[in-house]
């Protein structure tokens, strides 16, 4: 997911409605190429989706699979898969009969040949989104016949809960750009505290627990319930309270 803040990147244009040709299944020559070698940012839904289908704790998920680079932001890190030490530099995902976690694929994955760009400066819902057709040579399923428009791309790969987390994401990332934590070297505490909401939902959901973080709020029983049993509404409201504590105010009600 790139982002975008005024033009369209020399070379790119976004595909609005029309339609290309792409398939992607076991009987392509290049099945599994694409899953070496690649450069896979992870976002914070991602991470959830993907530490709860291999049953791991988020903390342990990002030891073992993620490192950490200076992505777009330059106050705070952007999170990359971790590919095996192997010559193909394979993705640890990876199987004999393809990907392991394909019901939780990372939004990188589910998108492509799409690549989308947010407009950070209409990041509600899904305004403000671009859809651009990537190439690349070992690629082959740009010659199968199957027709998509990127709404239908979009519902065929599952994409819309992906892409309506992402959106928050691209929100509070907007905040982290302005360097809330001004004052605080590099990785500080209010940091921390914001890469654990961000990054590690298990710590954030002890964290939660500790001090008794929900009742500060007024928040709808429905709400409540769904936060108890579901990571993604856990990071829901940790972003709208990362918003509390770096912007003082969101939608969240002291009680
Ligand atoms: S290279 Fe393209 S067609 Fe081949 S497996 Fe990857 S996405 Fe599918
Ligand atoms: S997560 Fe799955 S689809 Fe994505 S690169 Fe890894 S094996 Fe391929």
């Amino acid at each position: 997911m790139t982002s975008i803040k005024k033009e369209f990147p020399e070379g790119m244009v976004p595909l609005e409605n029309s339609s290309f040709t792409f398939e992607c299944h076991p009987g392509v020559s290049c099945f599994t190429s694409c899953c070496k070698d690649v450069d896979l940012t992870l976002y914070p839904y991602d991470i959830i989706r993907l530490k709860n289908a291999l049953h791991e704790d988020s903390e342990a998920f990002m030891r073992a699979h993620t490192y950490l680079v200076r992505g777009d932001n330059p106050f705070f890190p952007a999170v990359k898969l971790r590919l095996c030490d192997d010559r193909e530099k394979t993705c640890p995902f990876l199987k004999v009969q393809g990907c392991s976690v394909y019901n939780d694929r990372p939004s990188a994955c589910r998108t492509y040949p799409l690549e989308r760009a947010v407009d950070r400066r209409s990041v509600k819902g899904v305004a403000g989104e671009f859809y651009f057709l990537t190439r690349h040579d070992y690629c082959l399923g740009h010659q199968e016949e199957k027709a998509f428009k990127v709404d239908t791309w979009v519902r065929n790969q599952r994409l819309i809960e992906y892409n309506t987390m992402n959106a928050l994401w691209v929100e509070i990332d907007t905040l982290f750009g302005t360097n809330p934590w001004k004052g605080e070297g590099e990785g500080g505490e209010k940091q921390q505290l914001a890469f654990m909401v961000c990054y590690n939902i298990d710590g954030f959901r002890r964290f939660v627990e500790e001090y008794g973080l929900l009742k500060q709020f007024k928040i709808e029983s429905d709400f409540k319930k769904r936060i108890a049993k579901e990571d993604g509404e856990l990071l829901k409201f940790g972003f709208e309270w990362l918003k509390i504590v770096f912007a003082g105010k969101s939608s969240l009600i002291a009680k």
